[in-house]
């Protein structure tokens, strides 16, 4: 699930894609004559949608005169707003208007995501024609889709019998049902759940960035979850866990949705897990050994994206679930669904565990550790940097690094304006260095601000408050990554154990296993 803001389809998701997206072509067909009425007349608007490759607006249109801007307005599920992409100048006296969106990068829409837009017109006054709307999802289209209808879960599969879809929809509905039932809230809009049953084509749907050990994946802004599960698993026990794991998600972020915060990470896994497999002996293991050995990873730490390493991944489910299992055993059931509920009116996490638990998120913490017998949990992540070495005989304080970023000018500088006399030789050099490095620095601001004007779709609209603002390079990794909901999911289809989670999960390990950093770089890289 990405965060949003109220009901907010992640756009900030959407400006990775959209970096790439390409504007290919707004084709000239013959330039019409002025119409009688109105100088700009819409047609029927059209779309269609090729996985993996592109989504294609048509607008037919006729327009008299130039118009002084010509833009797609394109919107996704619950978006605070539309993404406006203006056509190149010029390009738009014709009768009919095409963009192409490149979904070959892949990188921000998952399938079953609906896209919306209408064109806008802008003449030289200012007035604009707004056209009409025209939808398109983008499917998966790749596969021939079976679909059978539950309550409310809607599966979609495309190998195996029916006997498997209609497992998925019997324990999907029962999750929907006792988590629902269990947060207070009502789950009546169909949420689709889409069975891959291969890892490539479930990772290609997913996007690139797609985490290692991923088996399944919540996006609850448009009510669709994916899962790997293949046919002969029907019987297996992933089934039992990632179908309802997934469908909690959705139920949770029904249930905590609001313009302001969001609960941490760590309980709305927690609580899947919960409901899913419960805190058992694999997890329980797992978690008591790093209590053991000091490499909890602080609940503050598991506030935001999980740790990219497998070992650590796991352990933060690990962890999740054991804090979620203290609140039931302690606190009740009815606690810890207060706690939950609380989120709605947009408390701070420290409102919302004292009004529910009587002890902030640190006490929480502290009685948790303190539950495990687990030493205090090892704090990595940035460091302040050291302070330099003092000059001899210096008795100030010691400088604080972070404001040394340059050295200020020796007495007497050459370059000190209405100095009289002649530049000396080694003036001469130090002035066309300070010139060099001045454009240097101009084209450098430059170049950045090209750079944040060159998506345009990538509008910088941050309504990600975890995943983008510290992305500072929109082209890079697709930032909503870290806040999908994903389960890991073990190679053979049961429930972790302690001793696949030491084995390295061969079948679940991804194309480019990462090696693990040294120590200590190897730490939580929530954001
Ligand atoms: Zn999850």
């Amino acid at each position: 699930m990405a965060r949003r803001l109220r009901g907010g389809r992640p756009i900030a998701r959407r400006a990775s894609t959209w970096a790439a997206v390409a504007l290919l072509a707004t084709q000239l067909v013959g330039v019409s004559a002025v119409a009688a009425a109105d100088p700009v007349s819409f047609g029927t608007p059209t779309a269609s949608s090729t996985f993996g490759k592109s989504i294609v607006f048509e607008q037919p249109v006729t327009i008299s005169g130039t118009p002084k801007r010509v833009e797609i307005l394109v919107t996704t599920p619950g978006a605070i707003g539309p993404e406006v992409v203006p056509l190149p100048s010029g390009a738009a006296t014709g009768s009919s208007l095409t963009y192409t969106m490149d979904m070959a990068t892949g990188g921000g829409a998952v399938p079953n995501t609906t896209f919306t837009a209408r064109w806008r017109v802008v003449d030289a006054d200012g007035k604009a024609w707004l056209g009409p709307p025209v939808s398109r999802t983008y499917d998966d289209d790749r596969f021939t889709w079976k679909t059978l209808n539950g309550k409310v879960v809607r599966v979609h599969w495309y190998e195996g019998g029916q006997a498997l879809g209609q497992k998925a929809v019997k324990i999907g509905d029962d999750a929907i049902a006792a988590a629902a039932d269990l947060l207070g809230v009502t789950e009546s809009d169909p949420i689709d759940f889409f069975i891959y049953a291969d890892q490539k084509a479930f990772y290609d749907a997913l996007g690139p960035g797609t985490r290692e050990n991923v088996g399944g994946q919540a996006h609850p802004d448009i009510r669709t979850l994916f899962a790997l599960i293949a046919p002969d698993e029907i019987d297996a026990g992933w089934i039992e866990s990632v179908v309802p794991h997934e469908l909690t998600h959705v139920v949770f972020a029904t249930a905590v949705d609001n313009p302001y915060h969001e609960p941490p990470h760590w309980l709305n896994e927690g609580l899947a897990v919960y409901l899913s497999d419960g805190y058992d002996a694999a997890f329980k293991a797992m978690v008591q050994s790093a209590a053991g050995d000091g490499s909890l990873m602080p609940l503050d730490g598991l506030a935001g994206a999980f740790p990219t390493t497998q070992d650590r991944f796991f352990l933060a489910y690990g962890e999740s679930v054991s804090a979620v299992d203290r609140i039931v055993r302690v606190n009740g059931r009815d606690a810890l669904v207060k706690l939950i509920r609380s989120y709605r009116d947009g408390v701070s996490d420290d409102d919302a565990f004292k009004a529910a638990l009587g002890t902030d998120v640190a006490g929480f913490e502290a009685d948790w550790l303190a539950d495990l017998g687990a030493k205090p949990p090892t704090r990595l992540g940035p460091q302040p940097a050291p302070g330099g070495p003092l000059p001899a005989g210096w008795s100030g304080p010691r400088p604080n690094p972070s404001f040394e970023v340059g050295a200020s000018a020796a007495p007497g500088s050459p370059i000190v304006p209405g100095r009289s006399g002649s530049p000396s030789t080694t003036d001469w050099f130090i002035l066309i260095g300070a010139v060099v490095a001045g454009l240097l620095l101009i084209a450098a601001v430059a170049i950045v601000l090209i750079r944040r004007r060159r998506p345009a779709m990538a509008a910088p609209v941050a309504v990600d408050a975890r995943s983008t603002p510290v992305a500072p390079d929109r082209d890079a990794a697709p930032s909503w990554v870290d806040t999908d909901w994903s389960l890991p999911r073990p190679d053979d289809g049961a429930p972790p154990d302690a001793a696949q989670l030491d084995a390295a999960l061969p079948d679940a390990a991804p194309p480019v296993a990462p090696t693990p950093p040294p120590d200590p770089t190897d730490h939580p890289t929530g954001s």
